[in-house]
């Protein structure tokens, strides 16, 4: 028996590893700096909790997955690991306290976000600790090439710089060999080993459907769940007032389901999920954020109601399909019209150096209009009329981020506290991002709208994998099998 097994034998009620975990670890045990590519729900937890129990030390785990903090610290108590979490949503009586502790050395595990580094209160208690290891989470998110790039995890490469350059392990569910090497590179760990856990997931069928408005989607939607009645169902809607409407028009059928976004109180939320856990064969409706940290083996049908961004974030959701590795139907409702609505948020998401220092500007010299009429008049005075039109709201976020603007208690809640520099414009290069983004979103658009080859092939290629063989069971494969036959 391997010493990492016996030591899990010895710390953990598990009898052994699972996938890549000892591979991961054993880097790990030889302070290397390791690239884990790991599908979620394959046990990367333990890849933190180990160290932390086992070893001296502290182990630090950079997220931004704020929502799932509290529930990782919990599960690492379980185990008896001396854990905690910094995050914007606890008092700052309680952060003052976990710092203090930090400090003293009272920890084995911490989860923060990014945005921790910003205070230098946080910075004072880590700094003179001794990180056994740096755990970057989610780790695509350093990258402007990756499909969810965070601008405050651009700078983790920095802290890790400033802690001393422990041992890092990065980990990521979905990262194209591109965004593999810029996560190297961002962290300055060239020589990190890529342990990859294989993304095969055989027993998904992947389907793509051509439709056009909300109407025949949600026809598409009541006659898959009549075929896929088995089990339990997760139908995405990237748009919340696209799932109101799924919903009520489920409801006057008398479809029973359950709903769950960012408008319900978090009481419901929490609700609606412990029915989704505990119930046999609930339909749940909900944008993509719900899935993540939920471990529901028995989902048989997953519907996309809207196209996802990117091939990354389709990937990462059907993998919530069928995790007991049954046969799973994943379904795609593919509607034209959808691409250029999102081609047009890309677009406002990442407004041009120029609005943004105009919209800085305008802030700073009309103070008194922009208190009284706020984004209205910023949007009059940008002379764009289009209402969907957000790149105002899109400046104003930038702004915050970048310290430029801080929120005040004027009526326009915010107070200009420095122009935008050159430096904080070439840092975050909005057009590369939206470029980027847009490829994302061409390329998912191109893997749906083609009939040619193999679906799960097509995406495994992507990831930089390759198969020969066709999945056989994808709608493409069943096609030419219904032909050939
Ligand atoms: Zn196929």
């Amino acid at each position: 028996m391997s010493d990492l097994k016996k030591l899990l034998n010895a710390n953990f009620p598990f009898a052994s590893f699972r996938g890549e975990q000892e591979a991961v670890l054993s880097r790990v045990w030889a302070n290397q700096d390791v690239l884990a590519l790991m599908p979620t729900g394959m046990g990367k937890s333990l890849c933190f909790q180990f160290p932390a129990k086992v070893r001296d030390g502290l182990v630090l785990v950079i997220s931004p997955l704020i929502a799932l903090m509290q529930d990782q610290v919990q599960k690492a108590q379980e185990l008896k690991i001396s854990a905690t979490f910094l995050s914007s949503t606890i008092s700052r009586e309680e952060r003052e306290s976990r710092q203090e502790r930090i400090a003293r050395g009272d920890y084995q595990l911490i989860y923060v976000t990014p945005e921790r580094f910003r205070k230098p209160e946080f910075v004072a208690a880590i700094k003179n600790r001794r990180i056994q290891l740096l755990a970057v989470d989610e780790a695509h998110c350093i990258s402007q090439w990756g499909h969810d790039f965070r601008p405050d995890y651009s700078r983790v490469g920095e802290f890790r710089a400033l802690l001393g350059n422990p041992p890092t392990m990065a980990l990521t569910a979905t990262a194209t060999p591109e965004v593999q090497k810029d996560i190297l590179n961002k962290l300055s760990i060239p020589t990190a080993e890529t342990i990859s856990a294989g993304i095969e997931r055989p027993n998904l069928a992947l389907q793509v459907h051509d439709v056009y408005g909300i109407d025949e989607k949600i026809r598409n939607i009541i006659g898959l769940r009549h075929q896929t009645s088995g089990g339990a169902a997760i139908v995405y809607c990237s748009l919340i007032q696209t799932l109101k409407k799924v919903s009520s028009a489920l409801r006057q059928l008398g479809i029973e389901h359950l709903v769950y976004h960012g408008d319900l109180s978090p009481q419901d939320r929490k609700r609606n999920l412990r029915r989704f856990s505990t119930e046999e064969t609930p339909v749940m409706i909900a944008t993509p954020a719900f899935g993540l940290g939920i471990d529901k083996s028995n989902v048989r049908l997953l519907v996309h109601v809207e196209t996802p961004s990117s091939l990354e974030s389709y990937f990462q959701e059907v993998g919530r399909a069928g995790r007991d590795g049954e046969k799973s139907y994943c379904h795609l409702l593919y509607d034209q019209e959808d691409v250029s609505i999102q081609m047009e948020f890309l677009k406002w998401s990442h407004p041009e150096p120029d609005f943004i220092r105009k919209v800085y500007q305008l802030i700073e010299d009309k103070r008194s209009q922009v208190d009284q009429d706020g984004f209205d008049f910023l949007r009059e005075q940008m002379n764009f009329r289009n209402r969907r039109d957000f790149r105002s709201e899109a400046a104003v976020s930038i702004l915050e981020r970048w310290g430029c603007l801080e929120k005040s208690e004027d009526p326009f809640p915010y107070r200009c506290v420095h122009t935008p520099t050159d430096e904080q414009f070439a840092a975050e290069d909005g057009a590369t991002i939206l470029k980027t983004q847009n490829l994302k979103l061409l390329e998912m658009v191109r893997w749906a709208t083609q009939e040619q080859e193999c679906r799960m092939n097509r995406i495994y290629q992507y990831f930089g994998h390759s198969h020969e063989e066709p999945c056989g069971i994808c709608d493409i494969c069943q096609s030419r099998g219904e032909i050939l036959s």
